[in-house]
């Protein structure tokens, strides 16, 4: 199949935009256009044309349709929080803010959801229902940031993974506007619905490739009655990957199974100041929810895994807060260690959970072979880790060695039957390598769908679909 090519673009006008959204609400001063060129991630950046800020639904169509009949790119943006240059404007356009989608529209007690604009801030989901003894699981680190609509579309995980799921296991029903100008409602209150192809989950994930989303109803359950915290201390990193595995093979999911190895440590230590241990090679921090009596008798068990494969030290967090502590400790590891060189490079290849300890090891071989400074932390318990780069965007040699080694890495994940992506999405930075991960003919299917539904390719071009595959055999099983 071709490569999607936006159509040759019209002339659009700030007037055209300010009709349907307002002219307080688009903006096209050089210094609003600068702010939203780039993202979180480093070393992509690009001006768009126009920055608007739709107030509803119907505004959201209204310009989705304006910039389809003039061929002109549409990039969703929540909080920019993304990881992978996904809210990038890299063929200039406009950036779609969901700021003003921000109100929570409904907390429906009796079926046990709750009703969103994009635009809300993921915490604020989770505080709103914890009031009421509800419990909204997905956490990922940045939910003091990050919206909803950011999450939904790159399926966002978090800490509490392992036990609950990620960010598509709690999504109901959505309302989409689609490029054409039309809004679309997949799903429903229902546990069970079986009524054709299931769109709510082809919009998951899909990057604001598709469409976007203007409305989400989410599942929540009853907030666990307690929970306990550990943390297993080691000197020998392969020992911590393994109990990984020996927890989760004992039969037991806790809610966080959480690594950090020691270079992560002495940043985040630097960082929060909690008295976390910095003189072994790495920790896992270990979290159980549920019943009381439950909880006490799997955290009992877990501790005894740890001291079985060789943890030098078992630590129960000795209050709520102290535990709080230090998962603030853990969500804090990325701004911990941005902190020590110009460029911060995190990636999120995920393998299956037996595979850990191979893969740990592989990082750190191939870290020591480009000569690069890789650490190391994430959702163990997942499989999902993150490798993160130190590294300094302006050395151009060293910036090769850490592309060749990100490239090995993901190679090395594929091989040990894992992913490029766990969590943090395809977008710019890892579009070269998905046919590594699908195959030509999986892309193919995937192209087939951005044809159907934005034929004129709009929605966030660059992104996810490579102009051109990195080289190497597809890994298919
Ligand atoms: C410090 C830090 C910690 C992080 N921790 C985690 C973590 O633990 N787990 C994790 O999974 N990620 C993590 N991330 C990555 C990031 O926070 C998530 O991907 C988050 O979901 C992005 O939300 P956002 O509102 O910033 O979205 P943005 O970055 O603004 O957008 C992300 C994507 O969603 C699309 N989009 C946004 N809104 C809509 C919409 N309404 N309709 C359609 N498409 C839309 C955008 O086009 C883009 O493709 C972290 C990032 C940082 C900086």
């Amino acid at each position: 199949m071709p490569l999607l090519r936006l159509k040759k673009k019209q002339k659009i006008t700030e007037e055209q935009i300010a009709a349907i959204v307002g002219k307080e609400n688009v903006d096209s001063s050089s210094s609003e256009r600068l702010v939203y060129s780039y993202d979180a991630t480093p070393n992509y950046q690009s001006l768009p044309d126009f920055v608007a800020a739709p107030g509803n639904a119907e505004e959201v169509a209204a310009l989705l349709k304006l910039c389809n009949e003039t061929g002109t790119p549409v990039y969703s943006r929540g909080s920019g929080t993304n990881l992978c240059a996904d809210t990038c404007p890299v063929h200039g356009g406009v950036v779609l803010l969901t700021k003003r989608l921000n109100r929570i529209l409904e907390l429906d007690k009796e079926n046990l959801t709750i009703t969103v604009q994009p635009g809300v801030i993921t915490k604020e989901i989770s505080d709103t229902v914890e009031k009421e003894g509800l419990f909204y699981p997905p956490d990922p680190s940045s939910m003091k940031i990050s919206t909803i609509g950011g999450n939904l579309s790159e399926n966002s995980g978090g800490l509490r993974g392992l036990k609950y799921g990620v960010t598509r296991d709690y999504v109901m029903a959505l309302q989409v506007a689609l490029p054409d100008g039309e809004l679309i409602r997949t799903g429903g209150k229902l546990t069970k619905d079986v009524a054709g192809y299931d769109l709510t989950r082809l919009f998951v994930g899909s990057e604001g490739t598709l469409g976007v989303i203007t409305e989400a109803t989410l599942k929540l359950i009853p907030k666990p009655e307690s929970q306990k915290t550990i943390l297993a201390l080691y000197q020998d990193i392969e020992a911590a990957a393994r109990s990984v595995s020996a927890i989760i093979a004992d039969k037991m999911i806790p809610v966080t199974l959480e690594f950090i190895d020691q270079d992560t440590l002495k940043a985040v230590e630097d960082f929060a100041h909690i008295g976390l241990p910095t003189d072994v090679q790495a920790i896992l921090l270990i979290v159980q929810d549920g019943p009381k009596e439950i909880v006490d008798r799997d955290i009992h068990r877990i501790a005894e895994i740890c001291r079985s494969k060789q943890a030098v030290d078992v630590r129960l967090a000795a209050s709520e807060q102290e535990a709080e502590q230090l998962a603030t400790a853990r969500r804090s590891a990325l701004s911990a260690l941005a902190r020590l060189k110009p460029t911060t490079i995190l990636e999120d290849a995920t393998v299956p959970r037996s595979e850990i300890a191979p893969m740990v090891r592989a990082i750190t071989e191939i870290a020591r072979k480009y000569n690069v400074r890789i650490s190391t932390f994430g959702h163990a318990g997942d499989g999902n880790l993150h490798p993160t780069c130190l590294t300094d965007a302006r050395d151009h040699d060293e910036m090769q060695r850490v592309e060749k080694a990100f490239a090995e890495i993901f190679e090395k994940a594929l091989e040990l039957g894992g992913t490029l992506t766990g969590e943090h999405g395809i977008g710019m930075t890892k579009a070269p390598y998905l046919e590594w991960k699908l195959g030509k003919a999986g892309v193919a299917v995937m192209r087939g769908i951005k044809q159907a539904l934005d034929p004129s390719g709009i929605m966030n071009p660059g992104k996810v679909f490579a102009e051109a595959a990195s080289e190497r055999e597809a890994n298919v099983k």
